[in-house]
């Protein structure tokens, strides 16, 4: 686990990936969407001074060294033992998010979790339900849509708190957009890295957005201010 921005910054964005053993070019948008969060930039400086971003990058290290499927050490898809917490993998992450959460002053923005499967696809709550930052998700997905029309996906909103995935979690306990970020087996690996880089310009833009009170950040398009970072 490593946190990325202001040790003290009270507000929080949660990443995880790598539940999965083989779902591989998930991992990868991870790491060109927190490597744009890293930037030495005006708007990656602004974001990492305001939020802590919490990233897991790989949740099920014994699965991906046996070669499993979708299965933890005992033999376990951990993406179903979100309610349960049976798994260690599941209850030391959420342990530690908590733990993030729970400091006075803390609140939780976004959560994040990378997967990969047949095609691009994003799992989501329906926006009819309540998340804070409000309508994150439509805005978020709607400027990548119009950014990147090469980037084929789909997005399915709903939401089953029974279904033990990490992403019923975090918006259970939260109340935030919580979002399974789903890459395609076969897209082009320089598509992965664009729209992963795209896609934490546009998150990063809404959720200091939120902070200032839900400003809209689509028309603020250009990173302001200077390029000197902390
Ligand atoms: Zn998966």
């Amino acid at each position: 686990m490593l946190t990325i921005g202001a040790p003290t910054a009270a507000n929080l964005v949660f990443i995880i990936s790598r539940q999965h053993p083989p779902e591989v070019t998930g991992t990868i948008a991870l790491q060109a969407f927190v490597e744009r969060l890293c930037a030495k930039e005006s708007l990656a400086c602004q974001y990492r001074k305001a939020f802590a971003t919490v990233v897991v990058p790989m949740m099920n290290p014994d699965g991906v060294l046996q070669g499993h499927w979708r299965h933890n050490n005992n033999g376990v898809d951990l993406n179903r033992d979100w309610r349960l917490f049976a798994q260690p993998e599941t209850r030391q992450v959420r342990d530690a998010f908590l733990k993030a959460a729970a400091v006075p002053g803390a609140r939780p923005f976004l959560f994040l979790d990378f997967h990969a499967t047949h095609r691009n696809l994003f799992y989501t709550q329906a926006d009819r339900h309540e998340t804070f930052p409000k309508e994150f998700t439509r805005r978020w997905l709607a400027g990548l849509r119009g950014r990147f029309p090469e980037y084929k996906f789909r997005r399915q909103g709903s939401h089953n708190p029974r279904g033990g995935t990490s992403k019923s979690w975090a918006h259970e306990q939260f109340g935030i957009p919580a979002i399974t970020y789903e890459v395609g087996d076969r897209t082009r690996r320089e598509l992965i890295d664009r729209f992963a880089t795209g896609a934490a310009e546009g998150a990063m833009k809404l959720l200091l957005s939120a902070l200032a009170g839900g400003a809209d950040a689509e028309a603020d398009s250009s990173p302001r201010g200077g390029s000197t970072c902390p």
